[in-house]
């Protein structure tokens, strides 16, 4: 799931994965907990979790590799959060040949920057995470702009990409996402 700060990709991949008994692995939650626990990871990651910047990929990467090789043989996965770059993408697909975890599809949430400016700032409001402050929120989304969007291309490239109007009410976005996956998901 790839999706601006705000988009919905964490409520959306909550949905998919209860909708199909999969584990959702989201790459923040799981640094938040890290952080929380004050392990190692977690003080490795605090202080760019604080700035809105992404967390070095090699910690990234050794914290969540073998929980998807887990999760993928427990019946599968849908991921959250990461890759965030391109490097990442590289680094999973080499991990995913070796261990033959196959990528099905990457749903694209499409969300104006304007429309994800404005539910961060809410969620801001409503008393949100510790990096949901107007400086904060504007770096985040100009980090997604420079490092993460490039993805799209990339797995456009790769023939698995599948773009979802996130702009619209929850429901209506949870079936477009259902949708997108239809040759997948459907019996034969
Ligand atoms: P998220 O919950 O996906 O919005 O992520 C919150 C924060 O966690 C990000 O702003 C980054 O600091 C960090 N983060 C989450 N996923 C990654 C990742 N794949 N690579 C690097 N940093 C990440």
């Amino acid at each position: 799931m790839i999706a601006p700060p705000g988009a919905g990709k964490g409520t959306q991949a909550d949905r998919l994965a209860k909708r199909f008994d999969i584990d959702h692995v989201s790459s923040g939650e799981l640094l938040r907990a890290e952080v929380e626990q004050g392990s190692d990871f977690g003080l490795q990651a605090r202080q760019y979790l604080d700035a809105g910047d992404l967390v070095p990929d090699d910690v990234v990467l050794a914290m969540i590799m073998n929980r998807l090789v887990a999760a993928d043989d427990a019946g599968g996965f849908v991921l959250d959060g990461f890759p965030r770059n391109l490097p990442q993408a590289q680094a999973a697909a080499e991990a995913a040949r070796e261990d033959q975890v196959r990528v099905q599809a990457v749903i694209n949430l499409e969300v104006s920057t304007e429309e994800v400016r404005r539910r961060l700032l809410d969620r801001a409001a409503a008393g949100g995470r510790s990096d949901d402050q107007e400086a904060t929120i504007d770096h985040r989304l100009e980090v997604y702009d420079a490092q993460t969007q490039p993805l799209i291309e990339y797995y456009r490239g790769r023939g698995v990409l599948r773009t979802v109007d996130g702009e619209q009410p929850v429901d209506d976005v949870a079936a477009d996402v259902l949708d997108s996956l239809i040759d997948l998901t459907s019996p034969g």
